[in-house]
């Protein structure tokens, strides 16, 4: 049972309504009570964020159960990008002021980071308001490896932890 349905103006229903459409390396995995796609801030290799499959305000108007799944799927994606790129520490944040609809971003975030005791929001906000802006985001985009490859790894390293996946 459904807590909600999508809703047409909300940015990720539409990306849930047809993840057919994504491009390669993108889609992460499909769980039972979310879909993990890989983020947008590679900078922090393995970024990932986790998307409920039903829309509302806050996790906590979701079933229990679905609430449930879905905690138990943050947690078992988190374990997958620690073993895949052994980071230093792991970020785990559901915020929602931007777009209601709940979701995990997974950080993980490395030793070598000039700001590694911040929050990574400091240093997008940072960037998107540097004068060389630009050049200052697509840093942060881009990881070492390419888009398909950290996505491929999160991919074998689910399949090793022998992650659900949504029956489609
Ligand atoms: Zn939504």
């Amino acid at each position: 049972m459904s807590s909600t349905s999508l809703n047409p103006s909300c940015p990720f229903c539409h990306r849930l309504s047809d993840t057919n459409r994504e491009p390669p390396g993108e889609l992460v995995w499909s769980f039972p009570n979310s879909i993990a796609f890989l983020g947008r801030w590679q900078h922090w290799q393995g970024y990932v964020v986790l998307v409920s499959r039903h829309h509302c305000r806050e996790p906590i108007h979701l079933q229990p159960e679905e609430l449930l799944g879905f905690t138990q799927e943050m947690y078992l994606l988190a374990r997958a990008v620690e073993k895949a790129f052994a980071p230093n520490k792991l970020n785990y944040e559901l915020l929602g002021n931007q777009v209601e609809h709940p979701h995990w971003h997974i950080f993980p975030r490395y030793a070598n980071e000039a700001e590694r005791l911040q929050p990574v929001w400091v240093v997008i906000s940072a960037a998107e308001t540097a004068s060389n802006c630009k050049e200052e985001i697509a840093m942060l985009e881009a990881g070492e490896l390419q888009r398909t490859e950290i996505c491929h790894k999160l991919k074998t390293t689910l399949k090793l932890l022998n992650a659900p996946r949504n029956p489609e």
